[in-house]
């Protein structure tokens, strides 16, 4: 059963209350700051602290309300108008790097370094002051968003809320809104003041609304007016599709999908229209100055990412690959901090060229990459052919991977969706840490594994990435509470299960002042007598 309940409050719903057998706690930085960790109770008497995304929310002790919005933590914490990256490079420790420190277990300086150098982005606006700070940078923690936003179709500005509470209770490090329906500015507002997390959006989204959804109608100026309308609210990080050049369109005339990005397309139609580049190009560095006075960060598009297997690695993804590096090295002259957004589906044998690419044209900038699926013939489990792709990814190096749920390709996600997309990435980022060598990923592990083979259910369960579900799968066929401290599950039964086995055997060896091979040899030997002097036979009569 889950510890959640609804926090009802006017009528909108939010989940509150901690995941199954966890508490918030908080670890204190240096000066004072409070670190949430979500701290999981084990049976044995210790407890095992992971990273928490999910803000008040999962704390027992806090008020929320909806409608007031969150406490804005960081309210105060710099004063002058500059970046993290401006910080960084001047040698200073902000607040936000002292408390990502703590988060992700590194010294402070290591972080100020690694954004100092670019490698690294901290995508907090000073206009956000309720996100709680955090990194992402190939040498941190593997992190994950998940897209919300209603479309013209489907969906309110309550269930949008509650998405995002539900995205970030599962481990969503960011959220993209990406709405593109009326009252976008309404839903912004809400996921805002409500979000633990930065919140990323795409502005050409709603500079389209503006024109009716007539691409050619746009103009720099009304772009402007809604970026600065987006950074006034508090968006931490903003994806500018400034690398569809003129010229690159062509190259996308022979794919299989041309060109699947929503802001891809409107830039190319807007490039055909007017037959000049695109005013994200011609006006980058006006762009750059506008963010810059709020520290929003910079998260270049792939507006020419591959939408599928036959069109990966193709000269139209990697033209504005290269103009994306031009522009990275732009915006850091003005002090603004940038991520790079990647694609889009390529078969395993094509994505470590992708990060190779990215880290040379980009300088190192933190790479965020859509999955990328593997492979294009699962529609339905598409979460799992991009997990594929996302682990792979991650493991070369991508900083953050943008999720996928069940529902790509095919139509808005429910908050099951959402719920399966952030579980499922976060199994792509946790593999990619592992094989990274992150110093905490293995940790985990190995109280889980621990937890299993001494046959603690509620322990396995609560280390796991989604406590609710593993109890649920275990009580489908062995619901009784002896079960939780059995010595066997269903899959083997308790005459099969191999765990018990090794342990028999390790108590055997124990008695008998064995090793454990000699306690097997010796194990064989007795069945082996036992065996022989049955008569050798393989079958025995029914009646035996
Ligand atoms: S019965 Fe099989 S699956 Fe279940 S705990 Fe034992 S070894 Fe593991």
């Amino acid at each position: 059963m889950s510890a959640a309940t609804d926090s009802s409050v006017n009528g909108s719903a939010v989940t509150t209350g901690p995941i199954e057998g966890s508490a918030k706690a908080y670890a204190p930085t240096e000066s004072g700051l409070q670190v949430p960790v979500r701290r999981i109770a084990l049976t044995n008497g210790e407890h095992f602290d992971v990273y928490d995304t999910s803000g008040p929310y999962t704390d027992s002790d806090a008020d929320i309300d909806v409608h007031n919005g969150l406490y804005p933590l960081r309210r105060g914490w710099s004063s002058e108008h500059r970046t993290q990256l401006e910080w960084a490079r001047d040698g200073v420790v902000t607040p936000e790097m002292e408390f990502i420190a703590v988060r992700e277990g590194v010294t402070a300086e290591f972080v100020r370094s690694e954004v100092a150098s670019g490698r690294a982005v901290i995508p907090v606006s000073r206009k956000h002051p309720e996100a709680e700070p955090m990194i992402i940078g190939k040498n941190f923690l593997v992190k994950v968003n998940a897209n919300l936003g209603n479309s013209a179709v489907t969906s309110s500005v309550e269930e949008e809320v509650e998405k995002m509470v539900w995205a970030t209770r599962w481990g969503a490090d960011t959220i993209m809104d990406l709405s593109t329906g009326k009252r976008i500015h309404e839903t912004r507002e809400w996921i805002l003041r409500n979000s633990p997390v930065p919140v990323g959006t795409v502005p050409i989204y709603q500079a389209l609304e503006k024109v009716d959804g007539e691409p050619e109608k746009l103009t720099w100026e009304l772009y402007r007016d809604t970026i600065i309308e987006q950074c006034e609210q508090g968006v931490d990080y903003m994806t500018v599709h400034a690398g569809v050049l003129l010229r690159y369109v062509p190259l996308t005339a022979q794919r299989v999908t041309g060109i699947v990005s929503r802001g891809g397309s409107i830039m190319a139609a807007w490039c055909l229209a007017h037959h000049r580049e695109s005013f994200l190009y011609t006006r980058f560095s006006e762009l750059c100055e506008i963010l810059r006075s709020y520290d929003v960060t910079f998260s270049l598009g792939d507006g020419l990412r591959p939408g599928s297997i036959a069109d990966a690695n193709d000269r139209a993804q990697f033209a504005e690959l290269e103009t994306l590096g031009e522009l990275t090295h732009i915006a850091r002259d003005h002090g603004v901090q940038v991520m790079i957004e990647g694609p889009g589906h390529v078969p395993m044998d094509k994505i470590k060229e992708n990060v190779e690419l990215e880290e040379k044209l980009c300088g190192e900038a933190p790479f965020y990459t859509l999955g990328p699926l593997a492979t294009d013939i699962a529609p339905a489990y598409d979460h799992i052919t991009s997990a594929i792709g996302a682990a792979e990814i991650a493991r070369h190096g991508t900083a953050m991977l943008c999720y996928v749920t069940p529902k790509e390709h095919l139509g808005l996600p429910n908050r099951d969706d959402v719920k399966t997309g952030v579980i499922t990435y976060k199994i792509a980022a946790h593999s990619a840490d592992l094989a990274k060598g992150h110093p905490r990923a293995q940790e985990r592990d190995d109280a889980l594994s621990k937890a299993r083979f001494e046959f603690r259910w509620i322990d396995q369960f609560n280390l796991s990435l989604d406590p609710d579900t593993a109890r649920a799968y275990h009580d489908e066929t062995l619901p009784a509470e002896p079960a939780k401290t059995a010595h066997f599950c269903s899959m083997c039964g308790p005459k099969f299960c191999s765990m018990r086995i090794t342990q028999d055997i390790r108590a055997y060896a124990e008695e008998h002042g064995l090793s454990s091979v000699e306690a097997i040899e010796e194990g064989m030997r007795e069945k082996s007598e036992e065996f022989s002097s049955r008569g050798g036979r393989v079958y025995l009569p029914v009646a035996e």
